[in-house]
């Protein structure tokens, strides 16, 4: 598919306050590191990443004189995107999850989704892909025009999860959060996994919300754990489906076959949740079941991963639903993918860069190091192809051409100003 969801969010945000006056860019910035990972699968040793004006000039393929950075123990590639988070969930004063009704005031929930997005960019993720809340928009809004430091957003508001709802109703839902500036469509085809995940629409209902959406060239992401809403899914020509904890084999190979993406977890988004029990128990559907469904959830989630890298064709994205207390934690799922799944380090972080910026049509802007992309650069400490817990060693975090993490004091990096 076409998808041009930047252009949409362009559009739509007249109305948030730019700066009061426009910073002078400086001139060519030149980044130099021991090995240049390009987000394809490329690697270059000894090379310089040189940017100007917030974009990606060339590569240089050796040391240039005087680098303005440079990290002779360090790997660069381009910055992380994370395919499915909530960036506006967070725990409360009182050490709970926020949920609606608790007391929390607006400024509260503001100022939590402004940490998370200083603990998403400082670890590497500058792109994410936030699905399921309205709230998200301001977020957005405020990280590309209002001044707040953050990643990229790509944002679908509110999910369409009423089941009940006609093909026609269904339709008018997509359309009506598109002109609204969604830069994504989120729906459910199942049920929680605390609930036992089994289908809810029906493939009808799903093609109608699929197509609508590709008609504007925005993908359709679809919540999925049975085999059956995940097939459903995919024959309704969705874009990307999430989570699939019950995948079968059959529906993974029919996934590479439509062409679907596939983002599923391997612990984060557990963990988080089973670790921090007491920050959860008792809200909503987070009940004795809930959890014990979740604890069942992750051998198979492993089992899952591991056949969906078997597949051939299968296109895998990276995503961890990071939730409240995750954010900032989002490159585990590649330790998990890598240790637990067998994924090879560079196809996870190939996930997590290209094939993610293809999945949700961004990759003309970000996702590789290309000349004209966006100059999104890391720096982890390390070489992440041999040690996979390099990418929680992230040192240098530029998004488009501006810095906003830099660690000189890791051994072996210096900076010349
Ligand atoms: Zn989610």
């Amino acid at each position: 598919m076409t998808a041009q969801p930047v252009v949409l969010f362009v559009a739509a945000l007249a109305a948030v306050p730019g700066p009061l006056s426009a910073q002078e860019p400086g001139g060519p910035i030149s980044i130099y590191a021991a090995r240049v990972l390009n987000g394809r699968g490329g690697v270059m040793k000894n090379a310089t990443v040189i940017v100007d004006g917030g974009r990606i000039l060339r590569v240089e393929p050796r040391r240039v004189e005087r680098p303005t950075f440079e990290f002779p123990g360090g790997t660069l590639l381009p910055g992380l995107i994370d395919a499915h988070v909530h960036i506006g969930a967070y725990v409360n004063r009182q050490g709970r999850m926020h949920a609606s009704g608790d007391g929390d005031t607006p400024a509260e929930a503001a100022l939590s989704a402004a940490a998370n997005l200083d603990r998403t960019l400082a670890a590497g993720f500058t792109t994410v892909a936030s699905i399921g809340e309205s709230d998200d928009r301001d977020i957005r809004d405020w990280v590309d025009h209002g001044g707040l430091p953050g990643p990229r957003i790509l944002t679908s508001f509110d999910p369409i999860s009423d089941a009940r709802l006609s093909a026609d109703e269904i339709r008018a839902e997509v359309r009506k959060r598109i002109e609204a500036g969604a830069n994504l469509i989120k729906l459910f085809a199942s049920k929680s996994i605390r609930e036992g995940g089994t289908q809810t629409m029906t493939e009808d209902q799903l093609r109608a919300a699929c197509d609508e959406a590709r008609a504007h060239g925005v993908p359709a992401i679809v919540h999925a754990h049975s085999a059956e809403s995940m097939r459903a899914a995919s024959l309704a020509g969705c874009h990307q489906i999430e989570h699939g904890v019950f995948a079968t084999q059959a529906v993974l190979d029919l996934m590479a076959k439509q062409g679907t993406y596939f983002d599923p977890q391997c612990a984060l988004v557990f963990r988080n949740y089973l670790d921090n029990r007491k920050r959860f128990q008792g809200i909503g559907n987070f009940t004795d079941e809930g959890f014990a469904s979740m604890e069942r959830a992750i051998p198979l989630a492993t089992a899952v991963i591991r056949n969906a890298i078997a597949t051939p064709g299968l296109k895998l994205a990276y995503g961890t639903d990071a939730v409240a207390g995750a954010h900032g934690r989002n490159a585990e799922d590649m330790v998990c993918r890598v240790r637990q799944a067998g994924q090879k380090p560079m196809d996870a972080l190939v996930a997590a860069t290209s094939v993610n910026a293809r999945a949700l049509g961004i990759d003309k802007e970000t996702g590789s190091i290309e000349p004209g992309l966006a100059a999104d650069l890391i720096v982890m400490q390390g070489n992440p192809l041999d040690d996979i817990a390099a990418v929680g060693r992230v040192v240098f975090v530029m998004r488009g051409g501006r810095v906003f993490r830099h660690d000189p004091t890791l051994a072996g990096n210096r900076a010349l100003r």
